[in-house]
Formats: C-alpha cells, structure tokens, sequence
C-alpha cells in the first residue's frame, strides 16, 4: 500500500514511522520544509535507537527509511490508498486541504484525520466523496502508543470504519472503534483530569510539581497533568479544551481555564517551547 500523511509535525512524523515498519510506501509531505527534514532525521534517529536497543534488525530499519518519501507536491500523492492528515487542529485548513487531496487521489483512496476534537462530519462535509473519510487517532508518541481511536463519521460508508480498524490492528496497534463525539474516548476523559489539576493549582490546593508527583508516585498515573500538558504542548492542549467545550455546547464540565490560555498566548507551549508549566531551558 502507498500511504500519504500530511503534516509532519509531532504527529505525522509518528504516524509516518509506524505506517513504514509496518511495510507501507509512505509519501509525506509539509508545508514547512523545515519541518519536513526535522522529521526525516528524527525518524532515522528513533529507527536507529531501535536498532541499539535490539528492537529492530539494521536490515529492517534501512528498509523502513527507504519506504519514506518525503515531498512538498501534493500531485504526488496522485498513487495514494490512504491518506491520513495531520496538520494544524483548525477546521477551515483542515477542509480547505481535503478539497485540494480530492483533486489529486484516485476516487478509492480512503481519506482520513487524525483530529483530536473536531467532528469528523465537519471535515467530511467539505469532501466531494465524504463516505471514504474517516477518523484514525493516534497518541503522541504514535510509534509508541498502541491506542488508536478510528471514528465514523455519519458521511462514512458502512463497513469502511471496520476495514480500517483491522487495517491499523495490521500495524501493531490496538485500534477501537468509537462514535463522532467531542474528544471521543480518551480526549473526553482526559478533559477533566487537566481542568481539575489547573483548578487545584489556582486555588493553591498544591503546587504543580506537588500535583505531578502526587498522581504519578502514589496515583499510579504514567504522568502527571502539568507534565503532559507541557509534552503536548499548550498550543494543542488548549485548542483541544475549547474545541471540546464549545462543541459539547459550553458544558462547564470542560471549560477551558485563563491558566492556561495565557501560556498558550504568551507561547509557552511546553518541552518544544521550552517553557510551559515547568521550564525545560
Ligand atoms: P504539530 O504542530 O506538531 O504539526 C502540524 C504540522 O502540520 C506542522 O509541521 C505544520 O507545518 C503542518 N501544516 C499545517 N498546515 C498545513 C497544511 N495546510 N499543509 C501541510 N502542512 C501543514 O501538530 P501535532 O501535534 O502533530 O498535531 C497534528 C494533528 O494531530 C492535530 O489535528 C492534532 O489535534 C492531532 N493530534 C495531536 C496529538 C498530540 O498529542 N500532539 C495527539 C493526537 C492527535
């Protein structure tokens, strides 16, 4: 299979490793060149600590590199089966690209985004032909978590959300199925678990390391909210929050806190800012 991943940011980068060991021709393409080479080497690094730490064969790891294509043409996604996009979390960007993929895949390409929050029905309805679109969630790092959230949109055909649940099982992964709603599994739970450690901090209940530790020492919690925060970056996470909240209809369950939107506007975002909650300079 050929499969073509726009965006090569956090997430793209991810997903483009995990779809090439997995024996795919990968086409990835980003509007920053820049960050397109940043992902190239960043793949080639994580492929060779793989092979470092006897995870992977030198063999394997090379194949792997050569099935990465990186491009800045969209026409050369023209040979795609599958696309899966991964740029920046803004409807009208996001639909403003699946109109130009349109132009350019083949009418059985299935056409997928890796959306942390918005409905997939959004997206889709800016497709000529929607019943092919589908989510495919990753977790950040993608090569490494094994949950994937594949979502239908009311537009997919029925039985494609399936084929591409076992398509993705077929990568390593744990995929399941979920319904187009607001953060879907994962995103939805986590909401509340950031908003109430950001409240805690705000009413001084503990301070933001105290907080991490509590939950990751005692709690049993991998990481702790402020530092997962920082990992995805305040940029995302934020975006996220209010997606979340305005599409759940200003449930107060989900909203967003000034906390965080001043990291956000400040551009504090986190680990790639270097400054989030903690400071990483
Ligand atoms: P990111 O900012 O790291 O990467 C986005 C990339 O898309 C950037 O490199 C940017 O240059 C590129 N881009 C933006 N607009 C483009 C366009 N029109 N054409 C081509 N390239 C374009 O963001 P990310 O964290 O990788 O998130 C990407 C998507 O994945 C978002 O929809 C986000 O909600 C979702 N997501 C993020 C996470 C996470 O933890 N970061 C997890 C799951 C899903």
């Amino acid at each position: 299979m050929t499969i073509g991943i726009i965006g090569s940011g956090a997430m793209g980068a991810g997903i483009a490793q995990v779809v090439a060991q997995a024996g795919h021709t990968v086409r990835l393409l980003d509007q920053h060149m820049g960050t397109l080479q940043k992902a190239v080497a960043g793949i080639q690094k994580s492929l060779d600590k793989l092979v470092e730490k006897g995870k992977l064969s030198a063999e394997a790891a090379a194949a792997t590199a050569k099935l990465l294509h990186p491009t800045s043409d969209i026409h050369d996604f023209a040979d795609c089966d599958l696309v899966i996009e991964a740029i920046v979390e803004d409807l009208a960007v996001k639909q403003q690209l699946f109109r130009e993929l349109e132009m350019v895949v083949g009418p059985d390409c299935i056409l997928a985004s890796n959306t942390s929050s918005l409905s997939l029905a959004s997206i889709a309805a800016a497709c000529k032909r929607p019943e092919r679109f589908v989510g495919i969630h990753f977790f950040n790092p993608a090569p490494v978590m094994q949950l994937v959230e594949v979502i239908p949109a009311v537009q997919t055909r029925a039985g494609l959300a399936e084929e591409v649940r076992d398509m993705v099982a077929s990568w390593g992964k744990r995929p399941v199925l979920a319904k187009d709603t607001p953060g879907f599994i994962v995103n939805r739970v986590a909401r509340p678990f950031y908003g109430e450690a950001i409240r805690l901090l705000e009413e001084g209940v503990a301070d933001v390391a105290t907080i991490d530790w509590a939950l990751t020492e005692l709690g049993g919690f991998r990481m702790g909210p402020f530092a997962l925060m920082d990992f995805i970056g305040h940029d995302v996470n934020y975006r996220v929050t209010e997606s979340v909240f305005t599409a759940f209809f200003f449930d107060p369950r989900f909203k967003p806190s000034f906390t965080q939107k001043r990291l956000f506007e400040a551009g504090y975002f986190g680990r790639k800012t270097g400054r989030g909650f903690y400071d990483y300079t």
